[in-house]
């Protein structure tokens, strides 16, 4: 099963982006260390335990003056369809307003489950407050307090446990098991021969996902894959290149013929996010021959916060004029210069040009993010660092680095014990990052970096 999609509505200012913040932000550690990266505001993955869910705020939905169906935005709707559980915020200090009972005669239309969440109970009556709301015809409301994270978790456990029929195994929606504790199969069997790396292509309409699916598993399988009513299964094909098992999850490319076009339209976040989770290591795909977008840039963000290997690759590379590779090139430099852990890779999926080299990397990249990273090692890169270049003095006294080992892998984990280390900042991070990325060849990994004050 894909992870359930959630959809945020309501009211403007009844705290909807509070809520989506607090359900994303255990994610942003790793994004506030690429200072290149804005995170996408409106589309993240939160976590109830181990079980990943896709969140969407609907911002768009229902101004003031504009509350109804008719009037959403176009992204609004998709969210909602798109949606498995609809949140319906509402303010426990306004009360009933007739823009709630707008969108709760349209919510009703779409015949989804819709829980009532009664925000900002933080100083109010409960009980009274949700009185009110008994004439929308909803089940009672659950309270909360987005800003305090008040029976945030509460609700969240019960909207995930009824989406995924009450009794589950969390196992059994999680797409990697190994992702959050550490351990890896390989740390138990054989090394030399690791099991199959599951691999998402993600990208833009139009950049060549499908072509380079094509290109790995071939047409017909292709044309198995894209059956009418699979759409929502997580789709799993397995190929396998110079005696590397890989299996591509959940890839929009495989689920559709090469010929039906994806339209900018019908572009969805929420199933690229859905492909990260399931994945181990991404592909993100870029078109040589367009300018690197915003929506490029979320993309990469969400890779990164969500911890998976990533590879970049530059498609349609074929016939490129060299000044034309020269333009991209410095793009790349400008707008992706932070991403220096992932190298792009330049491509032809049409071709096949440099499509072995590209799963080379992926494999280099799921070996990275799970390497174990010895403890003396790790105190010999960081005495070199700091020997180099010392951290600065903070309210006259210098910040110390005293001792690092690992915290997990997939991605590597570092943990750095010290004084004032809250302190450190976040150039010296990045610089501490990049001494060890050098040090254990954590090329395409995200690093995270984790600072321990002792005093
Ligand atoms: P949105 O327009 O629905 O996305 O609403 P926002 O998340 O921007 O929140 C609107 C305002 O309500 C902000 O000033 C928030 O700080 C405030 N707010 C959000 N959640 C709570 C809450 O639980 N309690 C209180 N007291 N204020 C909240
Ligand atoms: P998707 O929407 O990302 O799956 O993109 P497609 O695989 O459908 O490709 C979009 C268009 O780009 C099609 O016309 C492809 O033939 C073309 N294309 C894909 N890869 C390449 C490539 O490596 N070189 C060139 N020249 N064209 C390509």
């Amino acid at each position: 099963m894909e992870q359930p999609v959630i959809a945020l509505v309501g009211r403007p200012n009844v705290g909807k982006s509070t809520l989506f913040n607090r359900l994303t932000r255990t994610r942003d550690a790793l994004v506030a260390d690429f200072p290149g990266l804005t995170r996408d505001r409106q589309y993240g993955v939160g976590r109830v335990g181990p079980l990943p869910y896709v969140v969407v705020d609907t911002g768009g939905l229902g101004e003031p003056d504009d509350v109804t169906y008719h009037h959403m935005q176009r992204q609004a709707i998709r969210a909602l369809d798109e949606a498995d559980a609809i949140l319906f915020l509402v303010d426990a200090r306004v009360g009933v307003t007739p823009g709630d009972e707008t969108l709760t005669a349209e919510l009703r239309q779409r015949g989804k489950r819709v829980w009532l969440v009664m925000n900002k109970v933080d100083g109010v009556d409960p009980d009274l407050a949700a009185a009110d709301f008994h004439g929308l015809g909803l089940d009672a409301p659950w309270p909360i307090a987005a800003v305090h994270g008040r029976g945030v978790t509460r609700l969240m456990t019960a909207v995930l446990e009824d989406l995924t029929g009450g009794s589950v195994d969390p196992q059994a929606l999680m797409p990697d098991p190994d992702a959050e504790s550490g351990m890896t199969d390989e740390t138990v069997s054989d090394h030399s021969t690791p099991r199959s790396i599951e691999v998402a292509i993600i990208g833009r309409p139009n950049v060549g996902k499908s072509t380079l699916v094509n290109r790995l598993i071939g047409e017909e399988r292709v044309l198995v894959y894209d059956m009418p009513g699979t759409t929502r299964d997580a789709i799993r094909v397995p190929f396998e290149r110079d005696g590397q098992a890989f299996t591509l999850v959940d890839t929009a490319g495989v689920r559709r013929r090469s010929r039906v076009r994806e339209s900018i339209e019908k572009f969805s976040v929420v199933k690229t996010l859905q492909a990260i989770e399931a994945a181990q290591v991404v592909i993100m795909v870029l078109d040589a021959r367009q300018e690197i977008s915003e929506q490029d840039a979320h993309l990469i963000g969400h890779v990164i916060e969500s911890g998976r290997g990533l590879v970049l690759a530059v498609n349609k590379w074929d016939g490129l004029a060299p000044d034309a590779r020269e333009r991209i090139r410095r793009e790349l430099d400008v707008k992706l210069g932070f991403l220096d852990f992932a190298r792009p890779r330049f491509i032809s999926a049409l071709h096949g040009t440099g499509v072995g080299r590209l799963l080379e990397e992926v494999a280099h990249v799921y070996r990275a993010a799970r390497r174990e990273l010895p403890t003396s090692a790790l105190n010999r890169v960081l005495e070199e660092a700091v020997e180099a270049h010392q951290p600065p003095i903070v309210r006259g006294r210098r910040i110390k680095l005293r001792y690092a080992h690992q915290g997990g892998q997939n991605p590597p984990t570092i943990v750095v014990h010290g004084n004032q280390t809250g302190e450190l900042p976040g150039a010296y991070r990045r610089y501490l990052v990049n001494r060890f990325r050098r040090a254990f060849g954590l090329q395409g990994t995200p690093i995270r970096l984790e600072l321990r004050t002792g005093e």
